[in-house]
C-alpha cells in the first residue's frame, strides 16, 4: 500500500467543491431532536448526517443511547431531508441492524479501535459491504492499532474505507479533550495515501469555542473532511454538551474556513 499511486476513493467520486462534512448531534435523544437538527442541516455544506445511538460511554451510569429505535429516525431523516445517515457500529449486532435500515456510512468508535477481537467482529459483519466505513483512532496514542483496524477492514474486502482523527488521551495537562498528535495522522496518511482523513474537532477540543482553529489547521494539513457535532440546544445535550455547536455555528464555521484543497 506504501507509496501507491494514489486511486480515486468514493470520497472523490462525490465531487464535492468543499471537504466533506459529517454533522449532526453526539446522540439520538428523541425523534423530534433527531428530525429538528436534520431539517436545520438540509440545504447546507453537510453531507452526512451522523447521530451516535449506541453511546460507548466511559463509565456506566450515563445516557447509553436510544439503541434500534433511533435507526427509525435515521430513516426518517433521509425520507424527510435526503441526507445520507451515519452512525456507530460497535459489534456484529449492531453492524446487522445498522445495514437492515440502510445507514449509509458506519463508524468505528475509539473504544473499538483499540480491541482487535471487536475490529475484526466488525470486519467480518460488513464483509464486501459497499456501505462508506470509517475507522476512528484509538483512544491511545499507538498508531499500530489504528492500522492494524484499517488492514482487518481491507482483508474483509470492505473497500469505501476512510479515517476519523479524533485525538488522543493522556495523562498530561492539556488544552483538549483528546491531544491531536498531528503526526500520527499524517504518518496513517503515509502510509495509506487512498484513505480519506476527516478530522473530528469536537472530541479533540472537548470545547465548541475551539472547534474553528483546529479545523483550519486539518484543512490547511490537506485533510479530506470534518466531522461537527451538531445539536439545536448543545448545552441541554444529553452527551457531550460542551462541544456540540448549534447549525447556524456550524454554518458559520463552514463559511468562515478556508479551504486549501489540493487540485493536481
Ligand atoms: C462519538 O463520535 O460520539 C464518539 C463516541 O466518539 P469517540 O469514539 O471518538 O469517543
Ligand atoms: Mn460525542
Amino acid at each position: 500500500m506504501e507509496n501507491s499511486a494514489t486511486l480515486r476513493t468514493w470520497l472523490d467520486d462525490m465531487n464535492l467543491s468543499h471537504p466533506l462534512v459529517i454533522a449532526g448531534p453526539c446522540s439520538a435523544e428523541t425523534e423530534e431532536q433527531v428530525l429538528k437538527i436534520a431539517h436545520e442541516l438540509k440545504g447546507t455544506d453537510v453531507n452526512y448526517y451522523r447521530a451516535g445511538i449506541w453511546k460507548p460511554r466511559t463509565r456506566p451510569g450515563n445516557f447509553e443511547g436510544v439503541g434500534a429505535l433511533g435507526l427509525k429516525w435515521l430513516q426518517k431523516v433521509k425520507e424527510e431531508t435526503g441526507l445520507k445517515t451515519a452512525t456507530e457500529v460497535a459489534n456484529k449486532a449492531h453492524v446487522e441492524l445498522a445495514l437492515e435500515h440502510d445507514v449509509d456510512l458506519l463508524w468505528i468508535g475509539a473504544r473499538s479501535t483499540v480491541s482487535p477481537f471487536i475490529i475484526q467482529e466488525i470486519a467480518d459483519a460488513l464483509h464486501g459491504t459497499d456501505k462508506i466505513v470509517l475507522v476512528k483512532n484509538p483512544v491511545n496514542p499507538d498508531l499500530s492499532l489504528w492500522l492494524g483496524g484499517i488492514e482487518r477492514l481491507y482483508s474483509s474486502d470492505i473497500k469505501n474505507l476512510g479515517v476519523i482523527h479524533r485525538g488522543f488521551s493522556t495523562y498530561e495537562k492539556s488544552k483538549y479533550r483528546n491531544n491531536p498528535e498531528w503526526q500520527l495522522a499524517i504518518e496513517l496518511q503515509n502510509k495509506f495515501p487512498d484513505l480519506p482523513l476527516i478530522l473530528d474537532p469536537s472530541h479533540i477540543t472537548g470545547k465548541r469555542d475551539m472547534i474553528f482553529d483546529v479545523s483550519q489547521t486539518a484543512l490547511d494539513l490537506n485533510y479530506d473532511g470534518l466531522m461537527i457535532e451538531t445539536h439545536t440546544d448543545p448545552d441541554n445535550a444529553w452527551s457531550d454538551a460542551a462541544q456540540q455547536v448549534t447549525p447556524d455555528s456550524l454554518k458559520q464555521i463552514m463559511r468562515d474556513l478556508k479551504i486549501r484543497k489540493e487540485t493536481d
